[in-house]
C-alpha cells in the first residue's frame, strides 16, 4: 500500500487501470480525443528520472553513478539488473520512486484543467491506490485475449507473457475495484460508444458534484 499524496482541486479524478495489454492506452486516446486532459503514471514515472530531476540523484544516490549511461541518463536496463531478482533493492527502488511519481502526478492533474482527468494508472489495484481517484475505470479483456495482445505488440514468447501476467492482480481483482468497466474484448472501433457514454456521465458528475453515481459496465 501506498499512501498518495490528496488532489486538492476539488475536481473528478477518474482512475483508468487494466492489465497490461488490455487496451488501456487505446481507451485513453479515445478520451483525449474527446478534450479530456490524460496523465498516464508511466510517463510521469519516465519524467521523474529525467537529468536534473531529484528522483535521479536519490537513485544515484542509492545504487552508484553505475546506473548512469555515458550522457548521465538513467540506464534502465542496469537498474532492473541490479533489482531483478533482489526484493530488497527493488523495495527501496519503489519506496524512493513511487512519492515523487505520485506527487508529480498531482502537480499534472493540478494543471491539467478540462472538464474532469483521466489518470491512467497501470497498478492502481496492485498498489492499492482505487481509492485515490473518485472513480475507478477498469478496462477489462478475456486473459487469452490479452496475452495474445501482449506478445504481438511486444513480441514476448508465451512463458514471459504469462510470467508478467502472473505478476499483475487478476481479473477479478481489478473487477472488483471498479466503479465502471469497458469491455476491450473485440474490434477497437466498438470502443468508442462506450467511452462517449462514459464521458457523458464524467462530465456530468463533474459539473453536478455528485460522486456516487451507479456503474456502468459497457458494452
Ligand atoms: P495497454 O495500454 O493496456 O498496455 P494497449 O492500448 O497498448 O494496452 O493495447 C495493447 C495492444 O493491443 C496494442 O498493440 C493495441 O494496438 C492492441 N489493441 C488494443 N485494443 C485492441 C482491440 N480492441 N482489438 C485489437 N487490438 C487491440
Amino acid at each position: 500500500m501506498i499512501q498518495a499524496p490528496p488532489f486538492r482541486d476539488g475536481r473528478l479524478h477518474v482512475g483508468l487501470t487494466g492489465g497490461i495489454a488490455s487496451g488501456k492506452s487505446t481507451v485513453a486516446r479515445l478520451f483525449a480525443e474527446r478534450g479530456v486532459p490524460v496523465i498516464d503514471l508511466d510517463q510521469v514515472a519516465r519524467e521523474v528520472v529525467e537529468p536534473g530531476q531529484p528522483a535521479l540523484e536519490a537513485i544515484v544516490d542509492a545504487f552508484g553513478s553505475e546506473v548512469l549511461d555515458d550522457e548521465g541518463k538513467l540506464d534502465r536496463g542496469v537498474l532492473r539488473a541490479r533489482v531483478f531478482k533482489d526484493e530488497a533493492a527493488r523495495r527501496r527502488l519503489e519506496a524512493l520512486l513511487h512519492p515523487l511519481i505520485l506527487e508529480a502526478t498531482v502537480r499534472h492533474v493540478e494543471a491539467a484543467g478540462g472538464p474532469y482527468q483521466v489518470i491512467v494508472a497501470p497498478l492502481l489495484v496492485e498498489f492499492g491506490l482505487a481509492g485515490w481517484a473518485d472513480r475507478v475505470l477498469v478496462v477489462d479483456c478475456p486473459t487469452a485475449i490479452q496475452l495474445q495482445r501482449l506478445m504481438t505488440r511486444d513480441g514476448n514468447d508465451e512463458a514471459l507473457a504469462r510470467s508478467i501476467l502472473a505478476a499483475q492482480a487478476t481479473r477479478d481483482e481489478r473487477l472488483a475495484a471498479a466503479h465502471d468497466v469497458i469491455s476491450n474484448a473485440n474490434g477497437p472501433e466498438l470502443l468508442k460508444d462506450p467511452v462517449a457514454q462514459l464521458d457523458a456521465l464524467y462530465r456530468d458528475m463533474a459539473a453536478t458534484g455528485e460522486r456516487d453515481r451507479p456503474g456502468l459496465r459497457l458494452p
